[in-house]
């Protein structure tokens, strides 16, 4: 072992002697996120195999933050100090049938947990595009799928579990707890170490998804409440040229009672004859399969499947959430920079999320439209663009995805989220000194 690697490794011994550093970064490399944008600032990183460890690890270190799947591309879960790693906990608690409820340990990651729920004839409401994400992480920064009556994964949440900066366990549901409940589940990592989670699921569900080319964005303009109604979940593709939106995603529900009829053409998209990627050009082996073959929930939900890289890859991404009215003329004015923005562009993907009560969430109170963007790894070009296109969404208050890369000032996002003040008073409810606060937090959320 390197000397310095050997130095950490002891200071971390002598730190956290409960917590197994075994699995730390023994050569001294810090972490980096998923897409590799991001090294973490400490490579202090521990894994807890169990809530006391959790607790102990907590109780000893002055500040942390909880690393999840590491899938955020800006610094929400960064720290300087000390990173802890719920991934060994990562088992299911309790499937109660009777409560329709499922109990987890905050480490799993929905591509443990759908199969196993599958299993046992339940299903998740929805999912994101990718099933590599944490249930904790994912619930933190308010991740989504898409259709109009979904709201976003935060929402299955009836109940969650913490450890809070005392190194207490705090127990909170939406039963019990109401309103602090609301500004819990959507925490952005600020109130602690959420260590258990309880998801509502209901009766497993098979689906079809299909895929069109081509939808022309005048039917988009004439069409867009019934091609977004059209099916449980439906995906825009777009490169934002030629007028046309590259791909329509339809996921539909086989047991409805008026299912998807698939015809040849949509709205004047025409159905693919082939499993595409959301990027046409690059190989669909990583993605759900299409041409409507019946299959599980969790294996049409996502566009990409487990086991396989998702995505691109070497990306980047930005997302802004819109309020549904505003959604068509905040689609058209991104059109409308289509020049400045498909040089730096891999894709756009344009969904819609249900209202919810979740203080943070982009959706409080209000149903979205989110318009996405996977950037070639360019920041220089992208963080030059991103202004750009904040500006011009400014009129429809656009909020920026938590887990994403924007450049919207601190007062602007604040000024966004009217629970803001009632967020922070809860925070420091459960952690008065800022233990779980990190430089995002402090600029973006305590104006610290
Ligand atoms: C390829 C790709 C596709 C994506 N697709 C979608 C999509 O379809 N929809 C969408 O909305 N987003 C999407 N995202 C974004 C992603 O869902 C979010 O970034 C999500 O937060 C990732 O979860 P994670 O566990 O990796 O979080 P991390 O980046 O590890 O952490 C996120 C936040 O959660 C906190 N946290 C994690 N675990 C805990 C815990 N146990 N207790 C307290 N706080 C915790 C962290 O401290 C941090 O603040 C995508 C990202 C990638 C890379």
């Amino acid at each position: 072992m390197k000397k310095r690697a050997f130095l950490k490794l002891s200071s971390a011994l002598v730190a956290a002697p409960v917590v197994s550093p075994l699995l730390a970064w023994a050569s001294g490399e810090k972490p980096k996120n998923w897409a590799g944008n991001l090294e973490y600032g400490t490579d202090r990183l521990y894994p807890a195999q169990s809530l006391e460890q959790v607790q102990d690890f907590v109780r000893k270190q002055a500040r942390l933050k909880v690393l999840g799947t590491r899938h955020c591309f800006n610094d929400i879960a960064d720290s300087t100090e000390s990173l802890l790693s719920l991934k060994p906990m990562d088992k299911v608690v309790e499937l109660d049938p009777r409560a329709r409820t499922v109990t987890v340990d905050a480490g799993i990651t929905y591509g443990q947990l759908c199969p196993y729920l599958a299993g046992r004839g339940f299903a998740l409401h929805n999912l994101a595009s990718l099933p590599h994400i944490s249930v904790a992480g994912a619930c933190s920064t308010a991740t989504h799928g898409s259709g109009e009556k979904n709201g976003n994964l935060a929402t299955a949440v009836s109940a969650l579990e913490l450890v809070n900066a005392s190194g207490d366990l705090v127990k909170l549901s939406r039963e019990r707890d109401g309103e602090s409940f609301h500004g819990a589940v959507v925490g952005l990592g600020a109130l602690g170490v959420v260590t258990r989670v309880t998801l509502d699921v209901q009766p497993t569900f098979t689906m079809r998804q299909y895929v069109y080319q081509d939808l022309p964005l005048s039917a988009l303009k004439d069409h867009f409440d019934a091609i977004e109604s059209s099916a449980y979940s439906v995906s825009l593709f777009t490169d934002w040229q030629k007028q046309r939106l590259n791909e329509v995603w339809i996921k539909d529900r086989v047991e409805q009672e008026q299912p998807f009829d698939a015809p040849p053409e949509f709205y004047g998209a025409k159905r693919a004859t082939r499993n595409l990627h959301p990027i046409a050009e690059l190989s669909a082996e990583n993605c759900t399969e299409q041409m409507g073959v019946s299959g599980p929930w969790y294996e049409r939900l996502p566009h990409f499947r487990m086991g396989f890289t998702p995505s691109a890859g070497k990306e980047l991404q930005s997302e802004y959430f819109v309020p549904r009215p505003h959604a068509l003329d905040a689609i058209l004015a991104v059109e409308r920079m289509r020049d400045q923005v498909t040089p730096h562009l891999m894709i756009s993907e344009i969904r819609t999320i249900a209202a919810d009560g979740l203080w943070m969430s982009p959706c409080y109170k209000q149903a979205c439209v989110a318009i996405h963007f996977t950037w070639k790894q360019d920041w220089p070009a992208v963080r030059a663009l991103l202004p750009v296109i904040e500006r011009e969404l400014a009129p429809f208050k656009a909020r920026p995805h938590w887990g994403k890369l924007f450049t919207l000032s601190p007062s602007r996002l604040r000024s966004l989220y009217d629970r803001l003040p009632d967020f922070t008073r809860l925070s420091r409810t459960h952690d008065p000194q800022g233990k779980f606060r990190n430089q995002f937090l402090n600029r973006n959320i305590f104006d610290a």
